[in-house]
């Protein structure tokens, strides 16, 4: 089982599966919320265990579509975990457990801040990898 939790552990949550991605995103959105490697669970796998009525939701405008759901309570960036789709990100930051994961890419390069370094060997996308 991996666990997970906000700052303030007013939000707790398990999966009970190892993700097969992670990823982390450098667009402004994503870093300015401080969630910016994600990791895509499968809703069957993932489970709110305490502090549901606790998330907050910045609800994106269009073009955007993705949800930023928050602890209401500390602040802390968790992803998507209210969404109701088959699979959501979740952020990385969040997780208690070792996975045992390893970051897989780098999205919107393009927008990361000169003061960043990337400090690994997954590949780079200067936008999204997985639609043009
Ligand atoms: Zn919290
Ligand atoms: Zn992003």
């Amino acid at each position: 089982m991996i666990k997970g939790s906000c700052c303030c552990e007013a939000v707790q949550f398990e999966l009970t599966e190892v993700p097969s991605m992670m990823g982390t995103c450098h667009c402004s959105r994503c870093r300015k919320v401080g969630a910016s490697t994600l990791i895509f669970v499968k809703s069957e796998t993932f489970q709110i265990t305490k502090g549901r009525d606790q998330i907050s939701t910045y609800k994106a405008e269009p073009p955007f579509k993705y949800d930023r759901c928050f602890c209401s309570v500390c602040g802390s960036a968790l992803g998507e975990v209210l969404s109701e789709a088959d699979s959501f990100p979740l952020a990385a930051n969040c997780i208690d457990s070792d996975t045992g994961l390893e970051n897989k890419f780098h999205e919107f390069v393009s927008e990361k801040p000169s003061w960043l370094a990337i400090g690994d060997a997954a590949k780079q996308f200067d936008q999204h990898p997985f639609e043009s």
